[in-house]
């Protein structure tokens, strides 16, 4: 049996055969003044791989090699460049455990979780390989005859794809795999804390065939100005992001100096509702999916529980049993089923949400307290009774505690699930079909779990309302974020 140390020896081994370069026009190189940044291991706080550290400069670089493979991408054949994408589906797939133990050491979760994040990246890919044979159009005899309309879509261009560190892949393949169908070429910028797995992606899709300059890869602990400065490029026509909300509206504002098209995948608030016609088994296997998955570092996970009193005491009994029952480890550990946050300022940030609860009246009935060990550990946490004014109610809580609100009415829970500036993900559990739809179609969200505690699927369209975002990724709609239509007005003489 391979001990814990031999698992991590293996993932840092892993780590250093992984480029650590900027990925640009299809070579690896330095960054200006061959400046580096640390990669951490928030298990142990230690550094685990130096990886370049790109200047405004060589962000410019990589625009130029995107913007030099363009014209030729664009007018690659479609079955060709869909051929390209499924080869890296099956490579990613192939390569699945070393992928999942670079994600861990980088990013935490457990060794299942990022097996989990490895195959639906990879299902993204294999999405839009068959996407990319899919780009219609339209024909349109003129009410008043005589032109014709013709309608076609072509790649909007050069894009910048900007991602978070929870899932350091998936978000990348979302985006990279319907650009690259549609025929735009990227600049990806993933975030400091995990650059690994995309480096390594990169080295993937160069192996598939992925032709020089179609995909560059950027890191850097410089985000803010090296983004700025790709924006400000007249030759990037698009941002996709997916992110804080705060840093969203920052690229907003951004995108407006070149009118950029944007998508943007945003922070959420996650009602999960359990009504008191529920099946309270399903709903606790619900709750602790969407609450659990990714050590809570989802955008949707499930925020703030809604249980209606008459079932709340069964319901928070057996989820606080289900939590308890949670060994939080190093995530390369194969007992481990909750890995570390991603940084000291996380866990931070969870214990003052915890103690505001608490202060406000709540009880802990599990967790409730971050572990005193090497690493960014919070245990798993159960708060009842807590004030639906509480921060931890109101505030995108990205930790692993679940504040658990009673309610008595529908009309009332769902004024309360909307009271939010977010609408990403909701859940709801009902075993009344009236009521299961009846309440999807008055909650203001654009993903919602009916009876089930994941939404994420990449055949259908990901995406969220209000200040959770612009945009959908996956399903049919992600690719048209990177089309452009175009029309020509024909005449046609009789
Ligand atoms: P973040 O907004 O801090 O960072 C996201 C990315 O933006 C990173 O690459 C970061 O380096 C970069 N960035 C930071 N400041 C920037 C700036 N001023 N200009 C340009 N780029 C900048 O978010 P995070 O902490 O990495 O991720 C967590 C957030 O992402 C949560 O709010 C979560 O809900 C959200 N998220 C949303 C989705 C979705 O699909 N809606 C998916 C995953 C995560």
């Amino acid at each position: 049996m391979t001990t814990l140390l031999q698992e991590i020896q293996r993932a840092r081994a892993i780590a250093t055969a992984t480029p650590r370069g900027l990925f640009t026009a299809g070579e690896w190189r330095d960054a200006e003044g061959a400046r580096v940044l640390g990669v951490e291991d928030p298990a142990t706080g230690e550094t685990v791989a130096e990886v370049a550290d790109a200047s405004e400069k060589d962000a410019l670089a990589a625009v130029a090699a995107a913007a030099d493979a363009q014209q030729a991408w664009a007018a690659t054949p479609p079955r060709e460049r869909g051929e390209i994408l499924y080869r890296a589906f099956a490579l990613v797939l192939e390569r699945r455990e070393d992928l999942a133990r670079l994600m861990t050491l980088e990013m935490g979760k457990s060794l299942a979780e990022s097996r989990a994040e490895i195959t639906y990246a990879a299902e993204f890919l294999r999405w839009f390989s068959e996407e990319a044979v899919r780009i219609d159009g339209g024909y349109l005899v003129a009410p008043g005859g005589g032109s014709r309309v013709l309608v076609m879509r072509q790649p909007v261009g050069v894009c910048l794809l900007v991602t978070p560190w929870n899932f350091p892949l998936a978000m990348g393949t979302r985006k990279i795999g319907p650009a690259l169908a549609a025929g735009c070429t990227v600049v990806v910028k993933p975030a400091k804390q995990t650059p690994l797995s995309m480096l390594a992606f990169a080295g993937i899709l160069a192996e598939a065939g992925v032709p020089a300059g179609v995909v560059n890869v950027v890191t850097t602990s410089t985000s803010g100005p090296v983004t700025a400065a790709m924006m400000a490029d007249g030759r990037v026509r698009k941002i996709s992001f997916t992110g804080s909300t705060e840093v969203g509206r920052v690229l907003l504002r951004q995108a407006a100096d070149n009118v950029l098209r944007t998508s943007m995948e945003l922070g959420g608030n996650a009602p999960f509702l359990v009504f008191d016609d529920a099946d309270l088994d399903a709903a606790v296997e619900g709750a602790v999916l969407a609450k659990m998955r990714n050590v809570g570092e989802a955008c949707t996970a499930a925020n703030r529980f809604y249980v209606h009193e008459a079932v709340a005491e069964p319901f928070a009994a057996a989820l606080a049993e289900r939590l308890a029952a949670m060994t939080v480890g190093h995530g390369l550990d194969p007992a481990t089923d909750v890995g570390p946050l991603i940084d000291a300022n996380a866990v931070g940030s969870v214990a003052g949400l915890v103690a505001d609860a608490v202060d406000g009246g709540a009880q802990v009935r599990t967790g409730g307290a971050a572990l005193d060990r090497d690493g960014h550990f919070y245990a798993p946490t159960v708060l009842t009774g807590v004030s639906p004014d509480a921060r931890s109610v109101r505030e995108e809580i990205f930790g692993p505690v679940a504040p658990l609100v009673t309610f008595r009415d529908e009309d009332e829970v769902i004024a309360r699930a909307n009271d939010s500036e977010y609408g990403l993900a909701s859940y709801v559990f009902t075993e009344s079909l009236d009521r299961g739809l009846r309440v999807t179609e008055r909650l203001q969200a654009g993903m919602v779990g009916l009876n089930q505690g994941i939404v994420s699927n990449p055949a259908a369209p990901f995406g969220g309302v209000k200040q959770s975002g612009t945009g959908r990724e996956g399903g049919f709609t992600g690719i048209e974020e990177y089309l452009d239509v175009k029309y020509a007005s024909v005449r046609v003489r009789s």
